[in-house]
């Protein structure tokens, strides 16, 4: 089959071995894949990945309770036996593989092999273009599970791309006061159509102003920008993954009490009800799609250009 490897770059190969389902997997046929933040990074090395790339996809189940059916996937794998899944830890399970993440292979390819439990089916009048974007959607809503949001917090949401947008969407639901802070005009433009208020970089919020500072940057400046614009007692909520190490001066979080919050996956049905309702806009992320074949070049282009969602077209 057709699949784009990372090892030492990134190829596309047409001989690639078709997955063979492990127990309690089922072979899923991709249509539509989305290219992420984290592809980009795993690429520049981060996790020390090597295999298939792609965690965003919607597919046919060729087996199981949802054959013949479109589907959506959770990307992390695990094994239902150590202490961590016993916990209801399932996502941190120790033994995990995640979907081209780590030790699995991904959806950048004709076929996937998933486990059934992972997968959710597409409700039937949802465009695949929507229903691409479960994941990343999903890992928007693992903010309010994870963190107590009030009608009347203030919250900052740092970085205006992919993720940025879909956190700023989820939040404005549930907030009154969300500001996006970026750098791209253009990007803040379609907020701004969304009803979402943005303001640059450039011109920053009130330093110590922000009861919920989100880094959706993905970037390592992130994180020390977020310092300065959260109120004492404040939370940050940190979206971003960064291959390699960062440093910081810890200090300001014992001395203002800062919660640090890491925020990683996130719940599929709520993300696919969500789509369902239009509460979530993603349409008018899409600004780039290639086939499979072209996904080497889909990649240089994701990482190039200032872009929001590239889609890769597998069937
Ligand atoms: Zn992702
Ligand atoms: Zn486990």
């Amino acid at each position: 089959m057709r699949a784009l490897v990372l090892d030492d770059g990134v190829a596309l190969r047409r001989d690639y071995p078709a997955p063979q389902p492990a127990p309690g997997e089922v072979l899923v046929r991709v249509l539509t894949a989305g290219v992420c933040e984290t592809d980009l990074q795993l690429i520049r090395g981060y996790m020390g990945f090597r295999g298939v790339l792609g965690h965003e996809f919607v597919g046919v189940a060729e087996m199981g309770p949802f054959a013949g059916r479109r589907v959506v996937g959770e990307i992390n794998c695990a094994c239902r036996h150590c202490d961590l899944c016993r916990r209801g830890l399932a996502t941190h399970c120790a033994n995990r593989t995640v979907l081209g993440i780590l030790q699995h292979d991904g959806a950048f390819a004709d076929m996937i092999a998933v486990p059934q439990e992972n997968l959710h089916a597409v409700p039937d009048d949802m465009p695949t273009d929507v229903a691409v974007f479960t994941e990343p959607v999903a890992a928007a809503f693992q903010i309010p599970a994870q963190i107590d949001v009030r009608r009347t917090d203030r919250i900052l949401v740092l970085g205006d791309g992919r993720l940025g947008n879909l956190c700023a969407q989820v939040l404005a639901a549930l907030a009154a006061d969300v500001v996006v802070v970026g750098k791209h005009p253009e990007k803040l433009r379609l907020l701004e159509s969304l009803g979402i208020r943005t303001t640059l970089l450039s011109d920053p919020p009130p330093a110590r102003s922000a009861d919920i500072v989100v880094d959706c940057t993905g970037s390592d400046t992130g994180l020390p920008t977020a310092l300065t614009l959260v109120r004492p007692r404040g939370t940050i909520v940190l979206k971003t993954t960064v291959a390699g190490e960062q440093t910081l001066a810890w200090a300001p979080f014992v001395i203002d009490e800062i919660t640090l919050v890491g925020s990683r996956c996130g719940p599929f049905d709520q993300a696919l009800k969500a789509l369902a309702e239009g509460r979530v806009e993603v349409a008018p992320l899409i600004s780039a799609r290639f086939s499979l074949s072209e996904g080497v070049r889909a990649l240089e282009h994701a990482r190039a250009k200032p872009l929001l969602k590239v889609l890769l077209d597998v069937a």
